[in-house]
């Protein structure tokens, strides 16, 4: 029986660049730990400062610095 493949996780895409391609999802960690610091260092997900408010952005655009929801 074949397996389902796994998707690529969704992303959204920038509006100024017009692809997810540098797109990275925001992480809000309680605990930031050797992972997650790791991850954003290999420039997977962006660690957002935790402060609490409506409309967080939860993704970053790597190529123009863009945070959107
Ligand atoms: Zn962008």
């Amino acid at each position: 029986m074949a397996r389902v493949k796994r998707r690529k996780p969704y992303r959204k895409r920038c509006r100024y660049c017009k692809t997810n391609r540098d797109v990275i999802p925001i992480v809000y960690a309680q605990k930031i730990d050797e992972e997650l610091l790791q991850k954003e260092q290999e420039g997977e997900l962006k660690i957002g400062a935790a402060f609490v408010g409506a409309d967080l952005p939860m993704w970053y655009c790597k190529n123009c610095g863009n945070e959107f929801i």
